[in-house]
């Protein structure tokens, strides 16, 4: 397997990546390339179309001149506080509640709302349906969490054509951050194609309709995008905010956590040692298993990469931690197997003829063991003259500065691990509401 000479994407990295004559991804070119943007004509550009929308509901006499996705992360508390603090919008907060949530992610949600003082729209898939719909994506495309992604990226979208809302306030676009899937000059915007494409795995809601799913027309309805005509009528647009700014998840999580309260996970986490990102359902946990059990690569890999294109740390520091984390076996998936009503085993084997065999081999005795892995691609070539410069030392991601915001055994202190414990298990079970 290639590996990034910079970070620590492999060649198979999802949804696509590519690799450059220096062997560097693009995943590190579009990082690097938010350096050569105007970042003042930008927000002029985002302003100007806040002003736009404000104008329309006030003269339409809506109250909400756009509408925030929330689902209590980082991101959610980041886009508020830019609408309302900054903007001076009147955003409508919709929630796409998936069932899976931890006590930390609803109590960072009743913070948003309370903190913000932001009406919320807060929808409850029947967790029946989200059963009978995990059950049947893990055995047809090795995803127990397609209702999760259909319905944060479908939801918000009906209450748009419902409530009239022209606006969408997205976060940044993730799959552009992390393998730079397109250009930071094409200024994307959320679209049906690119919903089903890629937080939907090319499958819209009909497909699941059939006698071995079990799954009804009445189970699929949140994740039903509106026609494409009340879309137009309305007008409807998805913009991402990471178009606009200089993104960079640190500072503000570090500004939404000292100001507005934001929770913090408390202590270690089992699949990656952030400890502000992707901390408000136990889902990612499996979700990111699945994507290690397929392609051989998980969160650690995702976010070391991250940090090092922004200097905090170097590719051998993030290496160290896509061994420690990658490959564990989250204690969540104990509760999604009682919850889904099946065995480990039959969990195991639904993902049998979807693992990338570049990079998993099944063994004569029948076990699938990785063939390769960045632990092995220390001093590839091009590592050195790839390089970014690093950050001051008390910046870097497990600098003094940082402390709280990312987790390693040997800088907590006693309480830091006494509160990690009692964080642990608390969450081991899923809060519906
Ligand atoms: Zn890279």
């Amino acid at each position: 397997m290639e590996y990034c000479a910079r970070c620590c994407y492999p060649a198979n990295a999802r949804p696509t990546i590519i690799f450059d004559d220096e062997g560097v991804c693009s995943g590190c070119r579009y990082h690097e390339s938010r350096q050569n943007v105007n970042w003042g004509d930008r927000e002029r550009l985002l302003r100007a179309v806040l002003e736009e929308q404000k104008a329309r509901a006030r003269e339409a006499g809506n109250p909400y001149d756009c509408i925030i996705p929330v689902s209590g992360g980082k991101d959610s508390h980041y886009q508020a506080y830019l609408m309302k603090h900054v903007y001076g919008m009147n955003p409508l907060l919709v929630t796409f509640n998936h069932s899976y949530n931890t006590r930390l992610g609803n109590e960072n949600l009743r913070n948003i709302v309370k903190k913000f003082g932001m009406d919320l729209v807060r929808f409850t898939a029947s967790p029946e349906a989200a059963r009978k719909i995990s059950r049947y994506m893990l055995k047809r495309v090795g995803d127990m969490t397609w209702h999760y992604h259909a319905g944060i990226r479908t939801f918000p979208f009906q209450i748009a054509v419902k409530y009239k809302i022209p606006l969408v306030i997205l976060g940044e676009h993730g799959f552009a951050e992390l393998t730079g899937l397109v250009s930071i000059d094409d200024l994307v915007e959320h679209t049906k194609w690119s919903r089903q494409e890629h937080d939907m795995r090319g499958i819209e809601p009909n497909q699941l309709i059939n006698e071995e799913s079990g799954i009804t027309r009445h189970d699929l309805s949140p994740y039903v995008y509106p026609p494409d005509e009340e879309i137009e009528k309305v007008g409807v647009r998805g913009l991402y905010m990471s178009n606009f700014f200089y993104w960079d998840a640190l500072p503000q999580a570090k500004k939404m956590h000292e100001e507005f309260g934001f929770n913090l996970h408390p202590g270690m986490r089992e699949r990656t040692f952030i400890l502000h990102g992707k901390i408000e359902d136990h889902a990612n946990d499996v979700h990111d298993y699945l994507k290690y059990l397929k392609f051989g690569y998980g969160r650690a890999t995702d976010d070391a990469s991250m940090e090092i294109r922004h200097g905090r740390m170097t590719r051998e520091e993030g290496i160290e931690l896509v061994k420690k984390y990658d490959a564990a076996r989250p204690s969540s998936l104990d509760i999604y197997l009682d919850f889904m009503g099946i065995t480990e085993e039959e969990f195991y084997s639904c993902l049998d003829g979807m693992r990338d065999e570049e990079i998993w081999r099944r063994t004569s005795k029948g076990k699938w063991v990785v063939t390769d892995s960045i632990a092995k691609h220390v001093n590839d070539f091009g590592v050195n003259e790839a390089r970014v410069p690093l950050v001051a030392k008390a910046d870097r991601t497990f600098g003094k500065n940082n402390r709280k915001y990312y987790w390693r055994d040997d800088l907590a202190d006693a309480a830091a691990k006494k509160m990690a414990r009692q964080e642990k298990k608390a969450a081991r079970r899923i809060i519906v509401l």
